[in-house]
């Protein structure tokens, strides 16, 4: 059996999945952009930067799918749970390192 025959993670199928994720964000961000200034539309501003933050994760998870380092930690290099990454297929990191970076 191959490494990737026994991954708990269906990488072909994520990385399509967050393919259209991306492309959504993308098409969400194309019609914000022109309203997306503070001085404009500050709520649009505002959901146009969460918008682009997604984007640089799931950017970020497809390299790491690429790379084959999809599933570790960014910051501690540990697996990070399966559960957490099916709500949230394009973290970084795992849930300790998480709540460590939201308390800083
Ligand atoms: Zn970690």
């Amino acid at each position: 059996m191959s490494i990737e025959a026994t991954e708990s993670v269906p990488l072909a199928g994520l990385q399509r999945e967050l393919e259209r994720q991306l492309e959504e964000r993308l098409a969400v961000l194309a019609e914000l952009e022109p309203f997306a200034l503070p001085s404009v539309d500050p709520v649009a501003y505002q959901t146009a930067a969460s918008h682009r933050a997604v984007v640089e994760l799931i950017t970020a998870a497809l390299n790491r799918i690429t790379q084959g380092t999809y599933g570790r930690c960014t910051r501690c290099e540990r697996q990070i749970a399966p559960a957490r990454l099916e709500v949230l297929p394009y973290a970084a990191a795992c849930i300790e390192c998480q709540s460590h970076a939201e308390a800083a």
